[in-house]
């Protein structure tokens, strides 16, 4: 056990999921002198979406992120990123971040007994996330730029002086991601025919595509599925094949005009037969509103990018059917409440008296 590890409970035979890093081991970069720090991410639910299925024409399934330990995704990656710093002996670690990032490296640094550093831009950052990083102990710095420009800051930082980036540049933060795949082939048995999902700075594409492909290389799966991509309209340099100075988007995780990892989601792409395409803020946050509504998954804005990208293919019709698809919803909608209580009707104010309540209700 490492320096970090989880003790073990003693319990009746109950067991939990012990992270991605001990259940994946084989597969992943550690060894024995890898100090593991891990808040037990990953083994998230996947749920089948009977309203979704319906209304598209084909199995959808939900793989929900927002369940992670800080409600994103990013939690797989991060483990792997510390876990990573801490056996190099780092003391402080760094992130550009739009939100999840930084809530999930303070989160998993203050839990190796680092220093989490923190870089978010100007303006829109999700008040949750923020809350998040200020909790987890971090030093804020708010970069006077974008997204992009605080990466830039990051990446200087960490060349110059003694502290970690684990932005999803660093190599360690794919390796993690990629269990997303390995537990999707685990719980179906199989890869599905189309994977969808968000695309900011486009690592989580990257992150599936190499677990569906070690899977499949190893027999683990059959086949390999296609990868579909969706960047937000003011936000989509992939799609448009240029860099966005000024990127804008109500998806705040997504509102990235130059991908780091670029290359590597084209590459995703074309070799599964993919698809990159965008979607406008406002089919966000109808999926989003969907998604809450008829699954009872909560998730943020970015999130429902996936879903919003399927819809508007069915409705071009360029939607296959009878297909098994898998959706990557990839945080938790109460980092970014404003949405939905915007336009929200307020309640109906009743007396203590069930009579006037049943009426308001309509019973
Ligand atoms: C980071 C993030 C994304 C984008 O993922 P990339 O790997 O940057 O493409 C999407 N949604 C949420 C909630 C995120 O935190």
């Amino acid at each position: 056990m490492g320096l970090f590890g989880n003790k073990t409970a003693k319990s009746s035979g109950a067991h939990q999921w012990r992270g991605v890093i001990e259940e994946y081991r084989d597969r992943l970069p550690v060894s024995a002198k890898t100090p593991i720090v891990s808040l037990r991410e990953g083994g998230t639910p996947l749920i089948y979406a009977c309203y979704l299925s319906e209304l598209l024409g084909n199995d959808v399934w939900i793989k929900f992120e927002g369940t992670n330990p800080t409600g994103s995704f990013k939690d797989r990656g991060m483990t792997m990123a510390i876990s990573k710093a801490a056996e190099d002996g780092a003391k402080a670690v760094i992130c550009a971040s739009t939100g999840n990032t930084s809530a999930s490296a303070a989160a998993y640094a203050v839990k190796a007994g680092m220093r989490p550093v923190v870089l978010i831009p100007n303006g829109k950052i999700a008040m949750g996330k923020l809350a998040q990083a200020i909790a987890h102990d971090s030093t804020i710095l708010q970069v006077n730029g974008n997204f992009d420009d605080c990466l830039t800051l990051a990446r200087d930082l960490a060349t110059d002086y003694p502290v970690a980036l684990v932005n999803s540049v660093n190599p360690y933060r794919i390796e993690g991601q990629k269990t997303g795949a390995f537990e999707v082939v685990d719980l179906l048995g199989d890869a599905p025919d189309l994977h969808v999902l968000p695309v900011g700075n486009a690592g989580n594409i990257t992150a599936y595509w190499k677990g569906y492909r070690e899977y499949n290389q190893d027999r683990i799966s059959s086949k390999l599925p296609q990868m579909w991509g969706f960047q937000a309209a003011g936000s989509a340099p992939i799609v448009k094949n240029k860099t966005i100075t000024n990127p804008e988007t109500i998806a705040t995780a997504i509102r990235i005009g130059n991908p780091a990892s670029w290359a590597q989601a084209i590459e995703a792409r074309d070799s599964s037969g993919g698809v990159i395409d965008s979607v406008t803020d406002r089919e966000i946050l109808a999926a989003y509103r969907l998604i809450a509504a008829k699954e009872g998954i909560f998730v943020e804005p970015s999130s429902a990018a996936g879903l919003a990208g399927l819809i508007k293919y069915k409705k071009a019709k360029k939607l296959p059917t009878g297909k098994k698809i898998v959706i990557t919803v990839t945080g938790h909608g109460l980092k970014d409440v404003q949405w939905a209580l915007e336009g929200a009707a307020k309640p109906k104010i009743v007396p203590v008296n069930a009579k006037a309540a049943a009426k308001a209700l309509g019973l």
